[in-house]
């Protein structure tokens, strides 16, 4: 058994799926939203849907729209989010910029962050040393002041050294994971991911973020980001990878990866749960079920710590 399931969950559990509205719900990323559902009812907790829309050139028109959709369509629902509203609300990122302004004060009182002025390819081409997920590590070009202080400055987090965490499923990250200071506030005026992401987990009272495990790295960057908002954390499980049959993150040359898609060609909403609920190892068969079906027999001890790999073909013809 693993020991995180016979824990007491969080006095009042928060749980949270935060897509980014640039296209349709794919499996991966159904997947780990039933993940994070799953937590959250059988806790008997709290269920938010954020949309992460500030990424302007990425967010395409109607994807937040289409993303509740498909969502619904799996069997998902939520106690607060864009179409439902919610005492912590506005639901939008786009909606909440006042909130990150005033986040970005609180650390530039705190002398947490510094103004910098490298571009990105000056910060590609220094980059020598090994990087991980999360870019090249930053050399402290600026941090004792702007090389080039005539251009516009992004506002980058001084990070000295990235706290430890213990996953709740993966347990103990390796020590040194993401570091190098990172950026919170572009020099377009547009908020970094890292900083809207964790002035929203805090304020919507989160007290758990499940996730893909693209943003492992990201997870001691957000640490650190808490403790100098003065901000209690969240524990953080993130969900093994989904690959393609070739053992590469499954993408769209592997075939039909969105619900959409799949819902075209005449698969159900529970053939899909019950392929996603067999690749996570909470199924020992793909057989269809509904997602509130197996709220009960949900485990974190069942759950695959290993990238899974499923072939979008097979799943289509079935
Ligand atoms: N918006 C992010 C994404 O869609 C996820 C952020 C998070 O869960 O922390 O990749």
């Amino acid at each position: 058994m693993n020991l995180a399931d016979a824990l007491p969950m969080p006095h009042r559990y928060r749980g949270r799926f935060a897509p980014s509205p640039t296209g349709r719900i794919h499996l991966g990323t159904a997947r780990t939203a039933l993940v994070a559902w799953w937590r959250a009812r059988q806790a008997g907790g709290t269920f938010v849907l954020r949309i992460e829309d500030l990424d302007g050139p990425r967010v395409k028109a109607h994807a937040t729209q289409q993303i509740i959709e498909d969502l619904r369509w799996l069997g998902l629902d939520w106690d607060e989010g864009p179409d439902v509203a919610g005492p912590h609300g506005p639901y939008l990122q786009s909606h909440r910029l006042s909130r990150y302004a005033r986040a970005l004060e609180h650390l530039q009182n705190a002398g947490a962050v510094f103004p910098c002025s490298c571009s990105r390819k000056e910060l590609a081409d220094l980059a020598s040393a090994p990087h991980g997920g999360a870019g090249p590590v930053y050399p402290g070009t600026c941090r004792s002041g702007p090389a080039h202080p005539e251009r516009p400055v992004a506002w980058r987090f001084r990070l000295d050294a990235p706290p430890a965490f213990s996953d709740v499923l993966r347990g103990p990250s390796p020590p040194g994971l993401g570091p190098g200071d990172f950026v919170v506030a572009r020099a377009d005026g547009v908020f970094a991911y890292q900083l809207a992401v964790v002035t929203d987990d805090a304020a919507m009272g989160i007290t758990e973020v499940v996730r893909g495990d693209d943003l492992f790295d990201s997870t001691p960057r957000q640490l650190a980001l808490f403790g100098a908002l003065n901000e209690v954390p969240p524990a953080f499980l993130h969900v093994p990878m989904l690959l393609g049959p070739d053992g590469e993150r499954l993408a769209k040359r592997h075939g039909a990866t969105s619900l959409a898609e799949l819902r075209e060609r005449g698969l159900t909403a529970e053939s899909i749960v019950g392929c996603l609920a067999a690749s996570l190892g909470l199924a020992e068969v793909a057989a269809p079920c509904t997602a509130a079906s197996l709220v009960p027999a949900f485990a974190l001890s069942k759950l695959t710590t290993q990238p899974v790999r499923i072939d979008p073909g097979t799943l289509a013809a079935r």
